[in-house]
């Protein structure tokens, strides 16, 4: 491993995970309990909403939030390829087609002028990508959304405690999900949120997660209405959620922290461009993401450095099971090997930001 990575979960400290283990190995409710609701509940005072639900994962999150809003084969679903496959393949489970957006010029961020050029009679949805921790601007897209009648979905999986205006992400007024995988701000391991506005979504995504059961009625009282999976996050992810949420806003602000300090430090100049936070928004910086035309140079610099920098992830469209969407993106195609992320989370040091600002102002 390199000695900065650009992923590192941040795990607590082991005395106290075995404690809330133990009481799960002990509450004879292994699979489903109470520590659901707690991780539930610090997670809902974390962003300030009241409807969030956990999930086994974003991906199944992801799914859930285009089946309650009853998306399927005919439809259409908007997104740019520039983010994880579960994105993505959260359109093809759900039978709809997928149909690709730009990015901004300068950013990984999707080009909401993007969206609107795509929007036909079919598109039933938006999914929007807050990539790397920075933040979308969400006043265009809902405006666009709003005024074209369709859903607006905000993945943000990689800006827990990222905020638009003066909101966190997932207190809005749409659905968003986020994801606690081992790279995560918070990992549960493995683990989902999805947060929704009122009150019929909320019970419709409660049993989506479990066969379409309801968890307030015996089994026998039960009358499966609708299809359901089994999403629900178990007790031991959610007793590591419980623990995480203790640390949430440490951790997140240790990513938010080193980011400030990056665009503060870091100068901009013809072959290197940081991808810098939009109007209105406070982005928890998962990972720093900028553009250059000396990528492998740069990558190479970090790395005799000891410090791993990257391209992530693969563009979506590239995948051949959406080779039917594929179109020209101006500027994903023009910038897309140019992109580089390199590390901002809590374990970075003063020396490491630093080291990481005089290599890239001087490469
Ligand atoms: C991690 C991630 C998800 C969800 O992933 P899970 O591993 O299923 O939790 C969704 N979208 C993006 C952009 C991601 O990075």
């Amino acid at each position: 491993m390199k000695r900065i990575p650009l992923f590192k979960p941040f795990i607590p400290p082991k005395k106290i995970i075995y404690k809330h283990f133990d009481n799960v190995l002990n509450s004879n409710k292994i699979s489903y309990g109470d520590y659901v609701y707690k991780f539930e509940n610090l997670f809902s005072k974390f962003i300030n909403n009241k409807y969030c639900l956990s999930y086994n994962s974003g991906s199944s999150a992801l799914f859930a939030a285009l089946k309650v809003l009853d998306i399927g084969y005919g439809d259409e679903v908007i997104t740019c390829p520039l983010t994880a496959e579960p994105t993505s393949l959260s359109i093809s489970m759900s039978g709809a087609k997928i149909v690709w957006a730009d990015i901004m010029k300068d950013n990984v961020l999707v080009d909401p002028y993007s969206i609107m050029r795509k929007i036909t009679k079919k598109t039933k949805a938006v999914i929007v990508v807050h990539y790397s921790g920075l933040v979308a601007n969400m006043k265009l897209i809902r405006k666009i959304c709003n005024e074209n009648k369709i859903h607006l979905i905000e993945d943000c999986a990689h800006s827990l405690g990222s905020k638009y205006d003066k909101n966190f992400l997932g207190n809005s007024n749409n659905l968003s999900i986020f994801s606690f995988q081992a790279i995560k701000h918070l990992t549960t391991l493995d683990g989902g949120m999805i947060c929704c506005h009122n009150k019929k979504l909320y019970e419709r995504l409660m049993n989506f997660r479990w066969f379409g059961l309801s968890r307030f009625k015996s089994r026998k009282k039960n009358n499966i209405k609708e299809n359901g999976f089994k999403f629900e996050l178990n007790n031991y992810n959610s007793a590591l959620g419980y623990i995480q949420m203790q640390y949430a806003k440490k951790i997140v602000n240790e990513y938010a922290n080193n980011g400030k300090y990056f665009l503060n430090n870091i100068k901009d100049r013809e072959n290197f461009k940081l991808c810098r936070p939009l109007k209105n928004t406070t982005p928890t910086f998962w990972m720093m993401s900028a553009f250059t035309k000396n990528r492998s140079k740069l990558i190479r610099k970090l790395k005799n450095a000891g410090i791993e920098s990257g391209d992530v992830h693969k563009r979506n469209d590239s995948h051949e099971i959406f080779k039917e969407s594929k179109v020209k993106l101006p500027n994903l195609d023009q910038y897309y090997e140019s992109l580089i992320h390199f590390p901002s989370g809590w374990w970075l040091r003063k020396k490491d930001k630093i080291l990481i600002t005089e290599i890239i102002n001087s490469f």
